[in-house]
């Protein structure tokens, strides 16, 4: 007699099969409707292959392309695989590595054979027919469990020493699989976690392309053999593809490195990896951010400090920097090297510094000189502080991603009976910034406990009730603003707040943070006198609205498409002349707007006018003052505004007003 397991189904129900059953018989017993649909099942909430027997007692909830997170994740994965087993039937000799799905698709490292070079993009078309080909063939995708011996063996027998190298080195006791496409002498192995869809035709034909080939290390070590990595991106439907391509083609004219440019705001090079030259007009867009968020911070009641940027290594040690973050951390000898001809020489007795990677400890150094009272809680410490963090090269992207950033950071130092109203408060500053910004959607995370982190379980129930407390009481915590917990994603420290912008083609980029935090406090000995003349510990709240500059422009540049709010414009106006009579015309209204604080430039070059409208289009001015021999004489100007087809022709005084207008920055309008 054969052992029955129990199923239990979302809908509550029990089902009790023989042992040897599998979700797809479930999902046949239900109807044949669930039978088609179904592509995968939850099993006990682990996503799993509908074809895998139980192997007991189970919860089980079958998996459908509505749900659109799960399907994505596995249509990526076989995609990968199709990538693979049509690469190595194309090209004999490749090996193949590892291939995992990405967030819009997939890719796949291979070592090419043997004197063949690495792929090109040339070699994409006839890739993507191969894998058109195995998704026709519509072969079942296959789960084994294999013994490493075998399993070693095999890849050995095939070559494939990197597959060989990795099996070895799995964890003992992690049950090794293996998935089959295909059978017989035909059949195509690839050693995988899974899971899978049933077969490679349950994938859309339509819903894949492969993008472009790049060189990455076998375990991105850059001692490893260099590989051929192939990305595509893979989706449910040749709609949800199409509709990708085109955010690609809308995100790529927006790229800030092309625009950035373009408009002549900054620039990179290798002699500063990851730190920017900011170029006159990019370092305007940056001034009038910053003056904006200093305003801002003034109004609130923060106070402001600079702090220093390289300290003693011993101090990071303290705060527990140096053993979370030094990999990140630039460190520097407190020595005066040696100076032969083949460059500096360093004794490597002295003392080391770093140069500082946050500016938390900085400003508890600054909190803890004199003493505080309970009254002068809560004190708000912010710096426009500039960071340095040691990313590898390959990380880096434009001024996204940088080793040198400045952010709009704070510390706020608190009473436990107010925190809960100061991140209200916080999240009332960040809500009118990012409007004036020009952002109107953002969304609301809670990062909870992570796995590995300081304090007791008490400090963290505590620490994630106000956190989910404040944004009840500010009204946010709603679908409206995507309030959702995420656990597990917390600092090993503290619970955050993470607020995460949506950008005008429907990007998120997480930018503002606040964290609650009780334990670097603790680990620096601050304290304030309370009202009951007792030391008590203050907690501290990290946060940040913008995130970094250098970031936070990146992607006002890419959510405007460079096409910048007028208070924020490098240059605000130009005025151009059609002929040289006009010139001494065209210097008065350049004063003129100059006195009225405006930011204008003025062009009398000896060009035509189309060719200078084209021109400073490409720049992003905002407003073009066109002015010839008639509006010289009638005192007007003809105003071209960027992105309207017709220019409108004013009195010089009612072109300022309109300017002035613009150009004051959304805080100081009346
Ligand atoms: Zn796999
Ligand atoms: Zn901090």
């Amino acid at each position: 007699m054969s052992e029955m397991l129990k199923i239990s189904l979302p809908d509550g129900s029990v089902r009790e099969v023989p042992r040897g059953t599998t979700p797809a018989d479930i999902a046949a017993a239900i109807g044949p409707g669930l039978a088609k649909a179904a592509i995968a099942a939850r099993v006990d909430g682990e996503l799993r292959d509908i074809g895998r027997p139980f192997e007991g007692d189970a919860q089980l909830a079958l998996v459908t392309q509505r749900d659109e997170a799960d399907a994505l994740e596995l249509a990526r994965h076989d995609f990968a695989h199709i990538l693979a087993e049509a690469v190595q039937k194309l090209f004999p000799g490749t090996q193949i590595t590892f291939g995992p799905s990405t967030d819009d698709g997939f890719y796949y490292d291979f070592a090419p054979a043997p004197g063949r070079g690495p792929f090109t993009d040339e070699d994409l078309p006839a890739i993507e027919a191969g894998m058109r080909r195995l998704i026709a063939a519509d072969q079942p995708l296959v789960r084994e469990v294999w013994s490493r011996a075998d399993l070693i063996a095999r890849w050995q027998a095939q070559g494939e020493s990197f597959k060989a190298e990795w099996a070895a080195e799995l964890p003992e006791g992690e049950e090794l699989t293996v998935y089959r496409a295909g059978a017989g002498d035909n059949a195509w192995l690839d050693m995988c976690r899974g899971p899978h869809l049933a077969s490679t035709g349950k994938l859309d034909p339509a819903a894949f392309k492969l993008t472009r080939v790049s060189g990455a290390y076998w375990r991105g070590d850059q001692a490893n053999a260099m590989l051929s990595r192939i990305y595509g991106t893979g989706w449910l439907s040749k709609k949800q593809l199409d509709a990708h391509l085109v955010r690609l083609e809308e995100a790529a004219k927006r790229d800030h490195r092309k625009l950035g440019a373009e408009m002549d705001l900054f620039h990179l090079q290798a002699e500063a990896h990851g730190s920017v030259f900011w170029h006159p007009k990019g370092y305007m867009v940056w001034r009038q951010l910053e003056a904006y968020m200093r305003r801002r911070l003034d109004a609130a009641g923060y106070v402001e400090v600079k702090t220093p940027q390289v300290m003693d290594a011993r101090q990071w040690e303290k705060s527990g920097h140096w053993g979370k973050y030094r990999e990140n951390m630039f460190v520097i000898p407190d020595e005066v090297p040696n100076t032969e001809d083949e460059g500096p020489v360093i004794s490597g007795e002295a003392d080391w510094m770093a140069l500082k990677p946050m500016n938390c400890p900085a400003h508890v150094l600054i909190f803890k000189q004199g003493i505080t009272s309970y009254r002068d809680l809560p004190l708000r410490m912010a710096e426009f502080g500039c960071c340095h963090r040691n990313e590898p090269h390959g990380a880096l992207h434009g001024i996204m991603r940088v080793r040198q950033f400045t952010q709009d950071d704070a510390h706020i130092f608190v009473r436990e009976d107010q925190l809960v109203d100061e991140v209200r408060a916080f999240c009332d500053l960040l809500d009118s910034v990012y409007h004036d910004l020009g952002f109107d959607s953002y969304a609301i995370k809670l990062a909870l406990r992570p796995e590995k982190r300081f304090g007791s379980e008490a400090m963290w129930d505590q620490a994630e009730q106000e956190l989910r407390d404040a944004v009840a009481v500010s009204g946010r915590a709603t679908e409206a603003y995507g309030w959702e917990e995420l656990p597990g994603e917390g600092a090993f420290y503290a619970p955050k707040l993470e607020f995460h912008l949506t950008d005008a083609i429907g990007r998120t980029w997480q930018v503002g943070t606040i964290q609650s935090d009780r334990v670097l406090p603790e680990r620096l000995d601050a304290h304030y006198i309370g009202e009951d003349g007792e030391k008590h510990r203050p907690v501290m709240l990290h946060r940040a609205i913008l995130g970094t500059f250098e970031r936070f422009i990146g992607i006002l540049i890419e959510h405007h498409a460079g096409k910048l709010p007028v208070w924020l414009a490098p240059v605000q106006a130009v005025v151009a002349t059609i002929v040289s009579d006009a010139d001494d015309y065209a210097e008065r209204v350049k004063t003129r707007l100059k006195s009225a604080g405006i930011r204008v430039e003025a062009d009398l070059r000896n060009e035509k006018i189309n060719y200078k409208v084209r021109e400073h289009s490409l720049q992003k001015v905002p407003h073009l003052l066109v002015v010839g021999k008639r509006e010289a004489e009638e005192g007007t100007v003809a105003i071209r505004t960027l992105g309207e087809q017709h220019q409108r022709v004013m009195p010089l005084d009612e072109a300022i007003a309109l300017l002035v207008g613009e150009a004051t920055p959304p805080d100081l309008r009346a």
